[in-house]
């Protein structure tokens, strides 16, 4: 990690908040800003502009200029694959400053800030722009005096709207197949975690992506992320984030143009337990570190443990004896592993979660308490719930915090059953040393990512999406490029001689 004082590097920081519309810095048309809070110790960070609907026009018109202009979508994909390689690069070489940025604004450990959030949203990128060049278009298998082509062409402009928990990670996954295929972009970060957004559209202009390309409006969600939305010359958004706003999503679309919407959305992924796997310890571990890793902020959380109740008890015990390492610490020290809660509102919402889940009759086997509370930023303890009943609130709704319980069953039909009994459908994940049982209960399993006796495997290479309520699009790998690309045919007549 370099022999940074984080603590001094965060003193002397300069935040920039302002909006970015065909790569320049401006204020909101209004003039009007919103203060940044730190969630590590309720430090202020800076102003950042609050972009209402005129400045999410504006930026809408200079991506549209920038789209019909061809001075990104016509140059050829071999060009594009080299900006973005450079853009890559500079979000590397920029990586202190990003991820402390990332850090400060939304609480993770500087650690992963650095060694996860910064590197992957580069690779991100990078992956984009080297797949650009390789991915050929068809042919239909049509008679002699036809030829049909069937290519995919840029959108025009796209909305990418993100939510805070991973900020430029989130932002690279809709940025990276996007861009790489041509179209213009406006992002809207949360505004929970606004700072990198802005950072990364600056780094992207310096490697040589054509101004207006990539613009940048922060504000809240009622206003810039609707006004986006709503947008008659928005060709799709790019969506992630709660099931609540993924709704919303789809009915600014029916209200507006009918734009495409892509939504990412919520998760109470379940983490099936047999008792014919051997390692136990291996799988409690495994949930532990899933769930606590970024605060329990992760859409992808197994919250959801079904454990057979032969092997119950232990699971619960090694669980709970895992939860006391990842003691929340400070989030700027090098060997942190668990971080703040993004604000005030969050932490009171996943501390309301545990209240319920002890007055639905779970009991609490570790945490459940506010922690730190003296550094002014927000903390809550990992915390294990044993004897959770499926229909509780705290099994049916999305807490977003680090908290996962233990739900006991006694057959594989049960546990199939329970574990499908959710209005989500991110991941899952089954854990057996029966080949036969793994792969039966895979299929099963109504989620758009099973996992096999592991659970965070993850690549750029594969897609990452719900089934139900947990959305409808695929971010990662090829298949993100049919969200961002249209697909035409083209009938040619071939006269005989
Ligand atoms: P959120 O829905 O509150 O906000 C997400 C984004 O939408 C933010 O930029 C916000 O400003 C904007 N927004 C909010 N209300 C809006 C409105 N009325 N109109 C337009 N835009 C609006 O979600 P969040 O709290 O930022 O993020 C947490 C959620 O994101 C969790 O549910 C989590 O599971 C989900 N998530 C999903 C994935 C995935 O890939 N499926 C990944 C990360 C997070």
């Amino acid at each position: 990690m370099g022999n940074f004082n984080w603590h001094e590097r965060a003193a002397a920081l300069q935040v920039d908040g302002r909006i970015v519309i065909d790569g320049q810095r401006r204020d909101a048309l209004s003039g009007e800003t919103f203060t940044c809070l730190s969630p590590i110790d309720g430090r202020t960070l800076g102003t950042v502009a609050r972009a209402r609907a005129e400045d999410v026009d504006a930026a809408v018109r200079s991506a549209r200029t920038a789209f019909d202009s061809g001075r990104w979508a016509a140059k050829s994909p071999a060009a594009r694959k080299k900006v973005l390689l450079n853009f890559a690069e500079r979000i590397l070489a920029a990586r202190e400053e990003l991820a402390l940025l990332e850090t400060l604004d939304m609480g993770k450990p500087i650690q992963y800030a650095l060694s996860v959030d910064v590197p992957a949203t580069a690779r991100c990128i990078a992956w984009y722009a080297e797949a650009v060049d390789k991915v050929y278009d068809e042919i239909a298998p049509t008679g002699r005096n036809a030829l049909a082509l069937i290519t995919r062409e840029a959108m025009g402009v796209i909305g990418a709207i993100v939510p805070w928990n991973y900020p430029m990670i989130m932002a690279a996954w809709k940025l990276g197949p996007a861009l790489a295929a041509g179209n213009s972009v406006v992002l809207k970060p949360s505004e929970k975690s606004p700072l990198t957004a802005m950072r990364l559209a600056e780094l992207a202009v310096e490697a040589g992506l054509p101004p207006g390309v990539f613009n940048v409006v922060p504000g809240y969600g009622h206003e810039a992320g609707e006004a986006l939305a709503l947008h008659m010359d928005v060709d799709a958004i790019g969506f992630t984030g709660s099931t609540r706003t993924g709704r919303r999503m789809l009915e600014y679309a029916g209200r507006s143009n009918l734009k495409r919407v892509y939504n990412e959305l919520g998760g109470k992924s379940a983490f099936v337990v047999f008792p014919d796997f051997a390692d136990i310890e291996r799988a409690a571990r495994t949930v532990a570190g899933s769930v606590f890793f970024n605060q329990g902020e992760s859409c992808n959380a197994p919250t959801r443990v079904f454990v057979h109740e032969s092997v119950a008890d232990r699971f619960v015990e090694i669980a709970a004896a895992e939860a006391t390492k990842y003691q929340p610490a400070d989030p700027l020290a090098a060997t942190t592993i668990m971080g703040a809660i993004v604000d005030e509102t969050q932490m009171n919402t996943v501390l309301g979660y545990i209240d319920a889940g002890r007055s639905e009759g779970a009991r609490v086997a570790a945490g459940g308490r506010r922690v730190r509370s003296e550094t002014g930023g927000f903390y809550v303890e990992p915390t294990v719930f044993d004897g959770v009943g499926n229909a509780m609130k705290i099994a049916r709704e999305e807490i977003f915090g680090p908290v996962f319980g233990v739900i006991r069953f006694k057959t594989e039909a049960e546990a199939i059953a329970m574990a499908n009994d959710s209005a989500y459908g991110l991941q899952a994940s089954v854990w057996s040393d029966n080949v036969n049982r793994a792969h039966r209960v895979a299929r099963a399993l109504r989620a758009g990512t099973v996992h096999v006796n592991q659970y965070d495997e993850d690549d750029i290479t594969v897609p990452f999406g719900g089934y139900k309520q947990s959305g409808n699009g695929r971010d990662k790998s090829l298949h993100a490029f049919d969200k961002y690309t249209e697909l035409k045919t083209t009938w040619l007549r071939i006269d005989p001689e």
